[in-house]
């Protein structure tokens, strides 16, 4: 491994690089070569106790600084990542196996515009002014909730890692973050480029572990609130654990998008936003559009084309620029992917693409194309969270509709086609937390980002992000005598 990839230590707390030896050793795997490029250690309680309690000290302090000046050191970190944005987007690489082609535009950039974005609206986030009769007012301010836990998971590490801290530290709120174990690496960076950029000790925290020490975490009476970005059955248990305690959540899960295509659609655009919404990140993405309905007049035709278009496919070395499709995360994610494969090939799906483990190192799947799937399949039912498409033919708008929304997730969903009303139509009637018209998987800081149903709780991204980081206090002004009835 030509980069130097062995973090400085394993855990980030109150402004320092942080080791305990003694805490459950995490090797960390380049999914290109299946060799160990890095190893941390899982928080020990007292880590975790020593990253909650830096978070829990910091907090009234950095809550009482304007929103001007904590947002001036978000947009400064904001300002350092994208300097660096090179550097980190090797290390994102390194880390999940994406190829440095898509990392150096979508996870320290993306960081970054969450910094920015949310630095620039901390000094907006104010309360507002409610007259009442008689000339007695209520006035409500717009207060931080306190520590938050943030927990990621494997496929965006740097983003995920940014979009939790970033509207949390502009709300006035400090945070424990704790990574994939799967991924430890990237966020300890953020964490370093808060405290250059001024971060005072414990605003932001991080710390390593698998799912235990993430569930520690959720309980401590410290912890007013958790953003859980990870799998449905994950999000049950964390929210569940969240409950008992009242506290506040953000759940981003998973999904099982549809992608509908009329056959007025563009066919181009329609294609591309299938190859997005399926083998972006090699397919490791919870907002895929991985069931993708196609109107029967175009089914062929959008087959023909996706094919042709699957050949300029370059799967190769992360590194090399001219790769386009990485290998999976990990041995074990392959694994579970090429299962689904063999059930959808044994449930009668037409392959139409790929579907093989190519004979070389590396985590790697072919893009995988079925087609006549039906609703019933484990392709249509189960998320797959990698390179499968899985292609359904329909044939009236009522119809996509109705197949489009049966499903437990609600994460996101699109529609192609030329006619505007019908768009609309479409998009209104989505149970879906995230809709396209005309693309598919695009997720601008700008734009709220989030699931309904089984696909989550709250949003993020844009000002709804704000609601989520907030409480709102209510203060009743008396400008009269008191009534009292006696
Ligand atoms: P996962 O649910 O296995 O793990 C997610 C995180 O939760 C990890 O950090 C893990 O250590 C932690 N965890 C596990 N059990 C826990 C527990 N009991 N208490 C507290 N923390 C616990 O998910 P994954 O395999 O890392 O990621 C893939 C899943 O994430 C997919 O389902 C995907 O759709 C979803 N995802 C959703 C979004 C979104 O924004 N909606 C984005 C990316 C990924």
């Amino acid at each position: 491994m030509p980069y130097d990839t062995q973090p400085t230590a394993s855990h980030f707390i109150a402004g320092e690089y942080v080791e305990d030896t003694a805490g459950d050793p995490i090797d960390v795997v380049y999914p290109y070569t299946g060799k160990v490029i890095a190893r941390v250690h899982a928080a020990t309680p007292a880590i975790a106790d020593r990253a909650l309690q830096a978070a829990s000290d910091a907090q009234a302090a950095w809550a009482a600084m304007t929103g001007t000046e904590r947002g001036r050191i978000l947009r400064r970190a904001a300002d350092i990542m994208r300097e660096r944005n090179h550097d980190l987007s090797v290390l994102e690489s390194c880390d999940t196996g994406k190829p440095l082609s898509e990392t150096t535009v979508a996870d320290a950039t993306s960081g970054a515009d969450a910094l920015e974005y949310f630095g620039g609206m901390a000094a907006t986030i104010t309360g507002e002014h409610i007259p009442l009769a008689g000339g007695d007012f209520v006035y409500t301010r717009r207060e931080p909730l306190g520590v938050c836990v943030g927990i990621g998971a494997w496929n965006y590490p740097t983003q995920i890692a940014c979009w939790k801290g970033a509207p949390a530290l502009a709300c006035g709120n400090t945070m424990v973050f704790k990574p994939s174990e799967t991924t430890p690496l990237c966020a300890l960076k953020v964490a370093e480029i808060l405290t250059e950029a001024g971060a005072p000790p414990g605003v932001y925290n991080v710390v390593q572990g698998m799912g235990a020490v993430g569930a520690s975490l959720i309980t401590d009476p410290r912890v007013a609130k958790v953003s859980l970005t990870g799998s449905v059955p994950t999000g049950q248990k964390v929210y569940a654990a969240a409950a008992e305690g009242l506290r506040n959540v953000t759940m981003e899960l998973g999904g099982k998008s549809p992608q509908v295509v009329f056959d007025d659609a563009d066919l181009e655009d329609a294609v591309s936003g299938a190859i997005l919404g399926n083998f972006y990140s090699t397919g490791q993405v919870c907002s895929n559009g991985t069931r993708v309905f196609v109107q029967r007049g175009l089914v062929d035709a959008f087959l023909t084309r996706l094919t042709e278009r699957l050949a300029d496919v370059v799967m190769g070395d992360p590194m090399d620029m001219a790769t386009n499709f990485g290998p999976m995360v990990s041995a074990r994610q392959r694994d579970l992917v090429e299962a689904c494969i063999a059930k959808g090939k044994a449930a009668g799906a037409r392959l139409v693409h790929g579907g093989n483990r190519p004979d070389r190192e590396g985590f790697f799947l072919e893009p995988t194309v079925f087609a006549d799937v039906t609703d019933d399949m484990a392709l249509a039912t189960d998320e797959i969270f990698g390179p499968v498409m899985s292609v359904l033919t329909f044939d009236t708008e009522e119809e996509a509709l109705r197949r489009a929304n049966a499903t437990p997730y609600g994460l996101a969903a699109s529609v192609f086609t030329k006619d505007l009303t019908r768009a609309h139509r479409m998009a209104a009637g989505f149970e879906a937390g995230t809709c396209y018209i005309n693309t598919h998987n695009l997720a601008p800081v700008e734009a709220p980002f989030g699931g309904s149903k089984m696909s989550g709780v709250g949003r993020e991204n844009s000002k709804a992000a704000i609601e989520f980081y907030t409480q709102i206090k209510g203060i009743y002004v008396a400008m009269n005598p008191v009534e009292a009835p006696f």
